[in-house]
């Protein structure tokens, strides 16, 4: 349909144009060269791609303008920008949302240009528009895809962030921030991995090391947690050393490692391993300019039982270890069914003892003296026993250990001393010549403050004479630190309580304690007496240790006499005041009194 409704007299290249506007694919319009503002211009044609496009027929566009094509979509940025370029009558081109007749939005591509009469007087518009919907579908599906890439890339790096931070937080739960080690969380965890593997496959041996180092508390409590932290670290590095990068070793919390070793051949290759722990850990180490020797005791346990729970095992291991630690440390032990008893006999012994002291099950025995010039009794030394409930009477090595370890010692130290203070009172009496008591002490009582005034008190309140009371003392309390130790040791001088080195040759008796502290009598031990008979050696060292006693003006005794034969070769050696089941044992007080009221004491001996 031609558009000569408003176009007239156009000569024959004119109707080539219309044919062409007509027939074009691209929807023109014409519109009057104003208004530019509302209502707008007004259209005055319209081809038939316009009705393509837009649904909108020539008739219902005549007279209007525009902007009825316009909507939501279309926004204010692009109308604004056409008005301004008509404004200044320019040409303008521009892409847009349109809508068509049933309100579908569609892109298009815009130009509009003026066009002039013959005097050059701009009198209308033509805009000639193209559907560019497809593009700019596929432009959004492009930038949509790239957001979607951007939001990936995006989600990617939180993911991997996250599992950094995942990563850090396993880090820090399972391992130990000191050392670096693998926690306790962590062993148990691949402890109790290791026993499911041991249930399911026959031949799967392994084993946990419970390692505890001997020195810790000292080292820590004197030089200070610094040197303690790193001692921690170079024992772990040492261990370290000493195992393979596929067993695992941990650091269970203070001075306690442990390891895993798992596919061992045989017993051997674990004693192998645990001696070249220890050895690894008993090589010096230099900490902040202090030359330290660190030894560690070792508990190993079988991993063979699938039955048994992981926290099992390690309680055999750790008891295994504590039984290392028993026998003098720098050593290993592997587990056995009778520690596992030993250790419930050990805490019984620990919930009982402490109600004992107050159900007066405790007796003090006494064990005389002898000088075998003489034949008689010249003291005694007190010996704890408690008549137990169930258990009969039980000697100090059941129950001393853990009342020193449970600090219970200072208490029932005190009142062993009072009880023998006050027997002697008695025991002195029935005798007719002057004697001594021997009270023994443990270095737990000489470590609280509050022994030496107690004594003191104790001195008055019994009346018993400080002369004639001897501490016996061992080892154990000189290896504390010198300077300490060795002024109690001058107090109780001072009072005139007198002390004797007891257990003497056990150990690593030093002949500089005799020079360096307060000692009135060196006991010799009964170790010592019973090699003595069959070893010519121990008996020189003896008679060298009485002769150099004698000389530094220390008296010298021995214990555990069962001989004629030891009796005579200590007389000959210089030592005549022994004591021993020759003679007799402990006995209750009553059988002491017997034995010191009797005219000759002799004729009771080994009756007790
Ligand atoms: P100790 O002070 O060296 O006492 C000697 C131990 O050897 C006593 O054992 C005694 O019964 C035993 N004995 C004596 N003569 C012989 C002998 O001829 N042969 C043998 N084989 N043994 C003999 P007991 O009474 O069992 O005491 C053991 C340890 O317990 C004592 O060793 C002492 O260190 C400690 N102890 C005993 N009573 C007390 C106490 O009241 N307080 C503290 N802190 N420790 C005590
Ligand atoms: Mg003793
Ligand atoms: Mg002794």
């Amino acid at each position: 349909m031609a558009p000569v409704a408003i176009i007239q007299d156009l000569g024959e290249s004119q109707r080539l144009l219309e044919s062409v506007v007509h027939n074009a694919n691209d929807a023109i319009l014409i519109t009057e060269a104003e208004p530019l503002d509302a209502p707008g211009p007004r259209i005055v044609y319209a081809n038939p791609a316009f009705t393509r496009m837009t649904g909108y027929s020539l008739q219902d566009v005549l007279g209007k303008s525009p902007r009825l094509l316009q909507g939501v979509l279309s926004g204010s940025e692009a109308p604004a920008r056409i008005r301004a370029a008509l404004g200044a009558w320019k040409s303008i081109e521009i892409e847009l949302v349109n809508y068509r007749k049933d309100g579908k939005p569609f892109w298009v591509q815009l130009s509009i240009f003026p066009v002039p009469n013959g005097r050059g007087w701009y009198t209308h518009w033509v805009s000639v528009q193209r559907e560019i919907t497809k593009r700019k579908e596929s432009e959004e599906t492009a930038t949509e895809l790239r957001v979607t890439a951007l939001q990936n890339e995006a989600l990617n790096a939180e993911i991997a962030e996250r599992k950094l931070i995942q990563a850090e937080l396993t880090r820090v739960a399972f391992h130990d921030s000191l050392t670096a080690l693998p926690n306790r969380t962590y062993f148990m965890h691949s402890l109790r991995a290791l026993i499911t593997r041991v249930r399911d496959e026959d031949q799967h041996h392994a084993c946990v090391l419970y390692i505890d180092l001997d020195q810790f508390k000292g080292i820590n409590d004197t030089l200070g947690h610094h040197v303690g932290d790193l001692l921690l670290n170079e024992t772990a590095q040492r261990l370290r050393r000493c195992t393979k990068d596929a067993n695992i070793l941990a650091r269970l919390g203070g001075d306690e490692f442990a390891v895993l070793l798992e596919n061992i051949e045989d017993s051997n290759q674990i004693l192998l391993t645990a001696n070249h722990m220890l050895d690894a850990i008993r090589g010096p180490v230099v900490l902040m300019g202090t030359k330290l020797r660190v030894t560690a005791s070792i508990g190993i346990c079988f991993v063979d039982q699938p039955s048994l729970a992981a926290e099992d095992v390690l309680r055999d291991a750790d008891l295994a270890m504590y039984a290392a630690k028993r026998k003098g440390g720098a050593l290993c032990v592997v587990y056995n069914e009778g520690m596992h008893a030993a250790a419930l006999a050990e805490l019984q012994i620990k919930l009982q003892l402490a109600q004992a002291l107050d159900q007066e099950e405790f007796e003090v025995y006494y064990q005389p003296f002898v000088d075998t010039r003489t034949g008689m009794i010249h003291g005694m030394e007190a010996l704890i026993r408690w008549n137990h409930p169930t258990r009969g009477l039980l000697t100090p090595h059941a129950f001393i250990p853990i009342a020193e370890d449970t600090g219970l010692i200072v208490e029932l130290g005190l009142w062993i001393l009072r009880q023998a203070c006050k027997d002697f009172l008695i025991i002195r009496q029935v005798s007719k010549q002057e004697l001594c008591l021997s009270v023994n002490v443990s270095s737990r009582q000489l470590e609280e403050p509050r022994f030496l005034p107690c004594l003191e008190t104790l001195l008055s309140e019994t009346g018993m004479d400080a002369e004639l009371l001897m501490l016996e003392i061992t080892e154990s309390v000189l290896l504390k630190e010198a300077g300490s130790v060795g002024e109690v040791l001058q107090s109780i001088r001072r009072l005139g309580v007198k002390i004797a080195f007891d257990d003497f040759g056990v150990g690593y008796s030093s002949l500089n304690y005799l020079r360096k502290f307060p000692i009135d009598t060196l006991k010799i031990d009964q170790s010592f007496v019973r090699v003595m008979g069959h070893d010519p050696v121990t008996a020189s060292i003896i008679e060298t240790i009485i002769k150099l006693a004698q000389t530094l003006g220390i008296a010298v005794s021995a214990e555990g006499i069962e001989t004629e034969a030891e009796a005579e070769a200590l007389q000959s050696y210089g030592c005549s005041r022994v004591q021993g089941y020759l003679y007799s044992g402990p006995v209750p007080l009553y059988g002491l009194i017997e034995m010191l009221s009797s005219p000759n004491p002799a004729a009771l001996w080994r009756k007790f």
